[in-house]
């Protein structure tokens, strides 16, 4: 593997993949750098219902599986590794990863984001033993038991509808009486004979520490102050995500929220960095989406490398005729 690449790529989710599909078809033979858990939030996933092409449901792992396959035939170069460091503003620009120090004109930044937690004490302690962030990965250990899950969104809403497969009954709090979910995902919920809701409410505590396993949830009505104990057996987190932009903090500007921004598609601030799917996207952050993005991403990235080609080829003939240029 050479460490002097045209276009490099963080993240093999959907938006990673998709950019090294349409790199690797116009001869640039991008490295993926794919992360030491790849596929990105698809593989957490069920059926996708609303990916085009497919009018039966696909597996979110399934999916993934297919969109790499399609990059690797086309040339793409895949490494299982979490990218260390960058330098964005080097020229060329730097990735370490593994130990080895590697060079890029372009990158791809497709991080994608991860689950939030509630962030309280309780939850990271009990963590893999009752309280999840993902049902599909960890619905099967609670057959015939109670569950709950946070939040008011699709996500919530999912991975209620998905644990009634195995739960013998799924509660999903929700701190506002308003659900945030699309309608279809909303009203499949309240249709589902195993899901029911407690409105209003947080949760203060997950019980209980001390047998190191969940028993129940202290929750509070936000709106009565009143403190109650619900009890279940397992507890999913389904509240949103947050970008995975850690590596990129004090090189590029983020938002508020830790998104990359993005203008006249996915232009970062700096020149020949590139962002697509969920790490630039808190509005839309779906799997078509993100894949899109990954497309114009390629795009953008493969007119800069001609520019760049193109202006070096310029640069150097002017040097030729004794005129000064601009460094790339
Ligand atoms: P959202 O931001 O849409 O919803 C998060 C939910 O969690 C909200 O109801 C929010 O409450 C609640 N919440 C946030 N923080 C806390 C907290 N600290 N404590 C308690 N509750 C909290 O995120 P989603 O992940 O649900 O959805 C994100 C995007 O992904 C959406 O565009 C959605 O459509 C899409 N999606 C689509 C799916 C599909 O089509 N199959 C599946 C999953 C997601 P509040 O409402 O009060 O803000």
């Amino acid at each position: 593997m050479s460490n002097t690449r045209s276009i490099i790529i963080l993240g093999s989710g959907a938006a990673g993949l998709t950019a090294a599909i349409y790199a690797a078809r116009a001869n640039l033979t991008p490295l993926l750098i794919e992360g030491v858990q790849p596929g990105g939030q698809l593989t957490i996933t069920s059926d996708v219902e609303n990916y085009p092409g497919f009018r039966n449901p696909i597996m979110g792992p399934d999916l993934m599986a297919e969109m790499r396959a399609q990059a690797e035939r086309f040339g793409t170069e895949f490494l299982r590794a979490d990218a260390e460091s960058v330098d964005l503003r080097a020229t060329p620009i730097q990735v370490r990863v593994d130990g080895t120090s590697l060079v890029t004109r372009a990158l791809i930044i497709a991080t994608g984001a991860s689950a939030k937690l509630l962030g309280i004490p309780s939850e990271t302690k009990l963590m893999g033993h009752g309280v999840s962030a993902c049902a599909t990965c960890d619905g099967y250990f609670f057959r015939n038991q109670r569950v709950a899950v946070i939040g008011g969104g699709d996500t919530a809403m999912e991975e209620a509808t998905f644990l009634t497969k195995f739960a013998s009954r799924v509660t999903v709090i929700h701190r506002r009486d308003q659900l945030r979910a699309s309608m279809i995902m909303q009203d499949r919920a309240r249709a589902n004979p195993k899901i029911s809701f407690i409105w209003d409410s947080e949760v203060e505590e997950i019980l209980d520490t001390a047998a190191g396993k969940v028993t129940g949830l202290r929750l509070r009505n936000v709106k009565t102050g009143a403190v109650t104990v619900h009890e279940t057996d397992g507890i999913f987190i389904g509240i949103g995500h947050q970008p995975n932009t850690k590596l990129f903090e004090g090189q590029l500007p983020l938002d508020p929220n830790g998104y990359i921004h993005t203008h006249d598609g996915t232009k970062t601030a700096i020149a020949g960095v590139f962002a697509a799917g969920d790490v630039q996207d808190p509005v839309y952050r779906q799997a078509v989406t993100a894949a899109g993005t990954g497309c114009m991403a390629a795009l953008d990235a493969e007119r800069y490398l001609t520019d760049l080609a193109h202006s070096r080829g310029a640069g150097r003939a002017a040097a030729a005729s004794g005129a000064t240029t601009r460094a790339t």
